[in-house]
């Protein structure tokens, strides 16, 4: 069997890691350059997103991740600094109750995402944007990219995110819907914040905190090893660059409407506008690092009925949005359809019944139940 998947971010090596263990035929086309876009600073990965690691990667790879996490992370603790200085005043368990948070650990992302290619460097395609597929008489499906290449195989799997060129092709009716929210995301490094007392205070745990009208949550990330020890021990042939100058740092967010942030677009605008809501935690923003500061625009894909199965799919991003759990929804979809497509690479089940398996799993897992609508509205 041979597998095309478009789209290298999370779900996408997720899945070329796990088929390639099973030893499925597997390409991975990515729009960007190599080294272009980090995408993104850090991810809270619980259960789902972890076994999914777990059951992809081989051993050392796996290893990497859990020795590079954060410490666990069990509850969101409430700040205020109402009667003086930031104290912690209330504790909500990350229990996953009514679409919050589930138990877990932080990670820094650009490391998750160099330790999902390694190994891959004969089978990622970079610099490679699709643009259309056909399915063939013979069942294959041919690929078509932006420079003119083309590529034939069993299966085709959208992992291209939110703006999927192979959902839109594909399930047209699906459609992402903007909902007008934003979210100012930034990082700034554990020493220049020391002073403030508040990685002390908040320890692993994420925490909010009103501040001008919004909250803002925080999260702070400790490597429980360092990562250029960790990769000498458990997988040295991971790219020296990828662990580099990492240090500790503070995620923050802070929730807006497009209204409020008008045209600003470019790191260093956000990050500027976002100094102008933050007052007593001013610091944080302050010392940040504004070339990682983005705006992040919250959108939604209603979950839609079933449809008949093919040899297209998707996965991720591609299909549902879950603002704050996408990646690990992401990691969790690759690992259900590696597992069924290496089945019926075996021989033991129909591929478009594989499939279609995957697709009853993820529209059961993935779709937002009418209590996660509501607690991420
Ligand atoms: C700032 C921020 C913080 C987040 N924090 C968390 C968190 O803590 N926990 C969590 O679980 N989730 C988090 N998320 C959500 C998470 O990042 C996404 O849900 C996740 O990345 C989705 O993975 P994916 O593989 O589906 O898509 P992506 O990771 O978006 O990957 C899609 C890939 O496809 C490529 N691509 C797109 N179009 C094409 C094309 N036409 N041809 C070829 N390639 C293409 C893109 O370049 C990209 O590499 C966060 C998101 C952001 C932006």
């Amino acid at each position: 069997m041979r597998v095309i998947v478009v789209g290298a971010g999370l779900g996408g090596l997720t899945l070329a890691q796990g088929l390639r263990r099973a030893g499925v035929d597997v390409v991975v086309y990515e729009r960007d350059g190599a080294l272009e876009r980090p995408q993104g600073v850090s991810l809270h990965v619980d259960d789902r997103g972890a076994s999914a690691l777990r059951a992809c990667l081989p051993p050392g790879h796996a290893a990497m991740v859990e020795a590079t996490t954060g410490g666990p992370r069990t509850q969101t603790l409430r700040l205020s600094d109402v009667d003086g200085p930031l104290t912690v005043v209330g504790a909500q368990p990350s229990d996953g109750m009514a679409g919050g948070a589930r138990p877990g650990r932080q990670v820094h992302r650009p490391l998750l995402r160099a330790v999902l290619l390694t190994g891959l460097e004969d089978v990622v395609r970079f610099g490679a944007e699709f643009t259309r597929f056909e399915q063939r008489a013979d069942g294959t499906v041919q690929a078509w990219f932006a420079d003119g290449r083309t590529d034939i195989a069993d299966v085709l799997v959208g992992a291209d995110g939110i703006g999927s060129a192979v959902r839109r092709q594909y399930l047209p009716h699906a459609q992402v819907v903007d909902t007008g929210r934003r979210m100012l995301m930034g990082a700034t490094p554990l020493h220049a914040v020391a002073d403030a007392g508040l990685p002390g205070l908040i320890g692993d745990n994420p925490a909010t905190v009103h501040v001008s009208g919004t909250m803002m949550a925080l999260g702070v990330l400790r490597f429980a090893e360092s990562p250029v020890v960790a990769r000498q021990r458990w997988l040295p042939t991971l790219r020296p660059d990828a662990v580099a100058h990492i240090e500790d740092y503070v995620m923050w967010a802070l929730p807006v409407t497009q209204e409020w942030l008008g045209a600003a677009s470019l790191s260093a605008a956000v990050w500027r506008r976002a100094k102008e809501l933050t007052a007593d935690l001013r610091l944080i923003v302050a010392e940040a690092w504004p070339d990682v500061t983005v705006a992040l625009r919250i959108g939604m894909i209603p979950p839609m009925p079933a449809w008949p199965a093919s040899p297209v799919t998707v996965i991720g991003d591609a299909i549902h949005l879950a603002p704050g759990f996408g990646g690990n929804l992401a990691m969790q979809d690759a690992y259900h359809l590696c597992q069924v497509l290496a089945e019926a690479n075996r021989g033991r089940r129909e591929l478009l019944d594989a499939i279609g398996g995957y697709e009853d799993t993820m529209r059961r897992t993935g779709f937002p139940t009418p209590a996660t609508t509501k607690a991420g509205a």
